[in-house]
């Protein structure tokens, strides 16, 4: 049955954003940037170490567990830091605190593609400045008037890192305007724009336990921002749900941040493993923009990459293609275990040399 005309006219209708698929099953996943191993060993005792009768109480609003083992990982106060269910929770709180402007909003053309569903669904101007010939953020086309900037380090899908110096031009240009860095991947990457939080009371950054922290089935994310910007985040989500993050996800959170270790190796294997795919995606052929996160941006010269896409998936391979004009010819491809990139690099020969 269709809605009503006179229903219709006073319902918010927005394109959603689209998910990468999660298919159940025995399959090589390698299409929305998940981390191939498990959390640390210290999230599975903080599960075991929670008390069940508890769940009948709410959770603590403040999430401070969570907050007090972030502000000591990154030398920051404690009321320097926010936690949302995941970061797509604290960026679109982002959105809806610090964007709220006539003047449009930056982000590069080619970038996370849910925040032009936030800017749609809170009905924020917006701009897409156009990202160079290589894929490249252009950092002038941020030097103008705007309702504020974000966009991600590295960015995604490229997989390029712009270094600090890069970020803090475009800070030092924005001092009048919000702008958000959402680092889901720095830590596959370089310095991150934390170390900048104490001199630009114009920024906010923004990460993930997704990626980094194997952690994207918990859903817990980060902003870190100077305390006056943080409370503001915090009146917002005090005016909307008060009690985001459950009792487990504040617990084993703060576990997986206490296991420096454990991360710095997760971290490191993936790195390696990248290097891996890169030179073995190389040799097939393929051209790589970035390697900068847990994935990389790849396109074949002489072969289509929806073609690529739907080849790997009759081998139970999945990756993300998009069929956006610019990125059409491209395949992102997370770095899972070694083991499942060989099987990814088998299959690939296979459907290259059969072709
Ligand atoms: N920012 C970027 C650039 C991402 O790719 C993602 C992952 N889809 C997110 C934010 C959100 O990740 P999460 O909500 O799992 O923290």
């Amino acid at each position: 049955m269709k809605i009503r005309q006179e229903l219709l006219k006073n319902i918010r209708q927005v394109e959603p954003y689209v998910p990468g698929e999660q298919p159940q099953g025995r399959v090589v996943k390698l299409n929305t940037n998940e981390n191939p191993y498990p959390p640390s060993p210290e999230v599975r005792k903080a599960l075991d170490a929670l008390d069940t009768d508890a769940f009948r109480l709410y959770p603590d609003p403040a999430s401070s567990v969570l907050i007090r083992a972030l502000a000591e990982q990154y030398q920051v106060g404690e009321d320097q830091v926010f936690a949302g269910v995941g970061s797509d929770d604290v960026l679109s709180l982002c959105f809806l605190t610090f964007f709220n402007s006539d003047k449009p909003v930056l982000f590069p053309d080619i970038t996370y593609s849910f925040y032009k569903v936030w800017a749609q669904l809170y009905r924020i101007p917006y701009e897409c400045p156009a990202l160079d010939e290589d894929f490249r953020i252009v950092k002038e086309d941020y030097y103008r008037e705007n309702g504020g900037v974000i966009f991600p380090n590295p960015n995604a899908p490229t997989a390029i890192y712009e270094e600090l110096d890069f970020v803090e031009d475009i800070l030092a240009h924005n001092r009048d305007s919000i702008v958000i860095v959402d680092e889901a991947y720095i830590d596959f990457a370089g310095r991150s724009a934390v170390e900048l939080v104490d001199r630009y009371d114009n920024l906010i950054v923004t990460q993930t336990f997704s990626k980094s922290r194997s952690m994207a089935g918990m859903r817990i994310g980060y902003a870190i921002a100077s305390p006056a910007l943080i409370r503001c985040l915090n009146d917002v989500k005090y005016s909307f749900n008060s009690y985001t993050m459950s009792r487990a996800a504040l617990e084993c959170g703060a576990a997986a941040v206490r296991d420096r270790a454990y991360f710095e190796e997760n971290v490191r294997k993936i790195r390696e493993t990248r290097m891996r795919t890169q030179n073995e995606l190389q040799e097939l052929g393929f051209e790589m923009t970035g390697s900068d996160a847990n994935f990389l941006f790849a396109r074949h010269p002489e072969y289509d990459a929806g073609w690529l896409f739907r080849e790997l998936k009759k081998w139970g391979i999945y990756v993300r293609h998009w069929n956006d004009e610019r990125i059409r010819q491209y395949l992102r491809i997370t770095i899972g275990t070694d083991e499942e990139m060989d099987i990814f690099f088998q299959a690939l020969r296979d459907i290259l040399n059969n072709k």
